[in-house]
C-alpha cells in the first residue's frame, strides 16, 4: 500500500509504503512532519525514513519523524548526506526557512543498495543531476523520483551540484529500464514511465 501526502513549505510530496504481510513501513521524503501524517504512521514501526535528496523540502520533517521512531533508519545517498546538518547545503537558509535541527545518516546509499523491506525490497538507483546525491526508489512497479522526474517535466538543475546533461542521463537511464512502472514524483502528480517516455518535453526517448 502507497499512500501520498503533500506537506511542508514547498508542497512536497511524502509517500508512505506499507507491506501489508509484515507491516514494515518506509516513509519516502519528509519536508514536514504534518499531525496527518504523524496520525496516519501511530501505532506503526518504520523501519526507514528514505530520502530522494537533500534539499530542505524533503527533509525538514524527518528531525521529527526519527524523534517519534527513533528505531527507524534514515536513508540517504552519501554525497548528499551533509544536507541533514547543515542548512545551507538544504538550501533552506537560502529560500529563509532555516532548520536548526541537526542529525547523521544511519544509512549512506549508493547506487545498486538494495534495502529488505517485507516480502521484497527497496532498489537503489543514484539518479544525480537535480543534486549530486539524487536517488530513485525502485519498490515493486513503482519508482520514488524525487526531483529527478516529475509528470512532463524534470528537476531544476541551476542550484549548486546540479547539471543539466548529468539529469539527462539519469532520466535516461530510468527510460532505458524495462516494462512500464508507476512514477511516485518529490512534487505534484503521479505519472508512468511509459507516458513520459513519449510525452516528456525536456528528455527525448528512442529506444535503441
Ligand atoms: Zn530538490
Amino acid at each position: 500500500m502507497i499512500k501520498c501526502y503533500v506537506a511542508g513549505p514547498v508542497s512536497a510530496n511524502t509517500y508512505i509504503l506499507k507491506d501489508d504481510a509484515t507491516g514494515d513501513v518506509a516513509v519516502i521524503d519528509c519536508g514536514e512532519c504534518t499531525a496527518e501524517i504523524a496520525s496516519a504512521l501511530k501505532g506503526e514501526s518504520v523501519k526507514y525514513i528514505l530520502l530522494t535528496h537533500g534539499h530542505f523540502d524533503h527533509i525538514n520533517g524527518v528531525y521529527e519523524l526519527k524523534r517519534l521512531f527513533p528505531d527507524a533508519k534514515i536513508a540517504i545517498h552519501s554525497l548528499d548526506a551533509g544536507c541533514l546538518s547543515d542548512d545551507l547545503l538544504s538550501l533552506g537558509r537560502g529560500f529563509g526557512i532555516s532548520c536548526n535541527e541537526k542529525c547523521d545518516a544511519d544509512v549512506l546509499l549508493y547506487d545498486g543498495d538494495t534495502l529488505d523491506f517485507g516480502d521484497s525490497e527497496i532498489k537503489v538507483l543514484h539518479t544525480p543531476g537535480h543534486t549530486q546525491g539524487g536517488v530513485t526508489y525502485v519498490y515493486k512497479n513503482s519508482l520514488f523520483t524525487g526531483d529527478t522526474l516529475f509528470c512532463r517535466s524534470v528537476g531544476r538543475t541551476d542550484f549548486p551540484g546540479g547539471s543539466f546533461p548529468v539529469l539527462h542521463a539519469s532520466v535516461t537511464r530510468l527510460f532505458s529500464l524495462e516494462g512500464d512502472y508507476k512514477v511516485c514524483p518529490g512534487h505534484d502528480k503521479t505519472t508512468t514511465l511509459e507516458i513520459e517516455r513519449k510525452l516528456n518535453p525536456y528528455i527525448k526517448w528512442s529506444k535503441k
